[in-house]
């Protein structure tokens, strides 16, 4: 990329790096930035840097928030005694988009994999396991259908089944290996109200 500027490269460099992101498309915004107005590239850089300073995890859901407990976690009017365990906060948020379930949510940050080395350990279980101490009357399942995810809900549910809490999965309504991220807000609903106790 010698006939760019070394600026220039460096920017298309980095916006490479990110997800989804090929030189192609690296190169279209790179010009895009370089021909914005320079306070549009100050407000955008500037958000940038605030959320990644800012967004934390909310210390009961472990969902990214900006502040200590989550707008979901510290809203009353929740029912605070079912818990949805989810692989991410992009599950979280589809599941808040059907605007019909009423619980709060549990984020893993990732499911168990042999293969790639990511154990119960890796992800936020021992957290989930602590938030049990409190008053809870059931754990809905929701990790995605993918073999990692399948692996994980029969982790979990083994975990859980000793203490009497009432543990269910999502119905497979959900293709399997599907991200829940992309399925549409019927098929989560269906998937929700079909689930099965383990
Ligand atoms: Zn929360």
């Amino acid at each position: 990329m010698d006939y760019y500027s070394r600026q220039i490269s460096r920017l298309i460099e980095e916006l490479s790096s990110l997800p989804g992101i090929g030189s192609k498309s690296a190169q279209r915004l790179a010009f895009h930035i370089l021909n914005m107005p320079t306070d549009h590239v100050q407000k955008l850089s500037s958000t940038i840097l605030e959320a990644r300073q800012k967004v934390r995890y909310c210390q009961s859901c472990f969902t990214l928030t900006d502040s200590e407990l989550c707008p979901i976690c510290s809203n009353t009017d929740r029912d605070h005694k079912t818990i949805m365990v989810v692989e991410d906060t992009r599950d979280l948020a589809a599941y808040e988009k059907t605007n019909k379930y009423e619980g709060v949510y549990h984020v893993l940050h990732g499911a168990i994999s042999p293969m790639l080395g990511i154990g119960p350990g890796d992800i936020k279980l021992k957290e989930l396991m602590q938030r049990l101490q409190a008053e809870v009357e059931e754990v809905i399942i929701a990790t995605n259908s993918s073999l990692e995810g399948e692996t994980t809900a029969m982790y979990i549910s083994k975990l859980i089944k000793p203490t009497g809490i009432k543990v269910s999965r999502i119905a497979s309504g959900v293709p399997v290996g599907g991200d829940l991220e992309y399925i549409d807000e019927m098929t989560l609903l269906r998937a929700l109200e079909g689930r099965t106790e383990l």
